[in-house]
């Protein structure tokens, strides 16, 4: 049987680095030339970093195309998106990034040898991962995890600090790296095998 993925970019196939020295905070600390740190363990990166919104808009302007750029992909996505591109899986990339940085994203995926069969630009992802009839979806955003998981969609969510406070779920399982997605595709390929005996 053959499953259609349903993958996340930012915080799934990137590394961001580590939460008290991420790139964000590091792209930060240079552009405002002031030491930026983690405050709030939030999505909401003004928050997070303690900036107001024009600052955070400023930011963003000057420095989002910097961020994706040089960001460095997660270690083994690569390596297992090509196992299961090769077993005949359909790898779909949704991500919330605007439209507008798709040929910096294409590139970035082409550079780091990241296999892909579509790549959607969609903030919100629930309607497209059923419209697009994934099986599995793998996110680090808690808000989208819980969306996705109610229209029954099993959901990997990567840990990150602005979802420490959610263990996960019968639908949701938390992931530390790519090393745990790989043993929990495995699990949920072996689940769904022995299913379709059953039945
Ligand atoms: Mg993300």
């Amino acid at each position: 049987m053959k499953y259609n993925f349903g993958i996340d970019i930012d915080g799934v196939l990137t590394d961001e680095g580590p939460d008290n020295n991420s790139i964000w905070q590091q792209k930060m600390n240079e552009f405002f030339d002031r030491e930026i740190t983690l405050k709030e363990y939030t999505y909401d990166l003004a928050e997070a970093f303690a900036i107001n919104n024009q600052e955070l808009n400023e930011f963003i302007q000057a420095k989002i195309e910097d961020v994706y750029s040089s960001v460095q992909p997660a270690a083994e996505a690569k390596e297992i998106l090509n196992e299961l591109y090769q077993e005949g899986h359909r790898l779909i990339l949704i991500t919330a990034r605007h439209e507008e940085h798709r040929p910096l994203t294409e590139k970035w995926l082409a550079k780091h040898g990241i296999p892909y069969h579509e790549l959607h630009h969609e903030h919100n992802k629930a309607p497209l991962a059923v419209k697009k009839n994934i099986s599995l979806f793998i996110d680090d955003k808690k808000e989208n995890a819980l969306e996705i998981a109610a229209k029954d969609i099993p959901v990997f969510l990567v840990s990150k600090y602005h979802n420490y406070d959610f263990d996960g779920n019968s639908k949701i399982t938390k992931v530390n790296n790519w090393d745990e997605i790989r043993k929990n595709i495995k699990l949920f390929l072996s689940k769904n095998a022995h299913a379709g005996k059953l039945s």
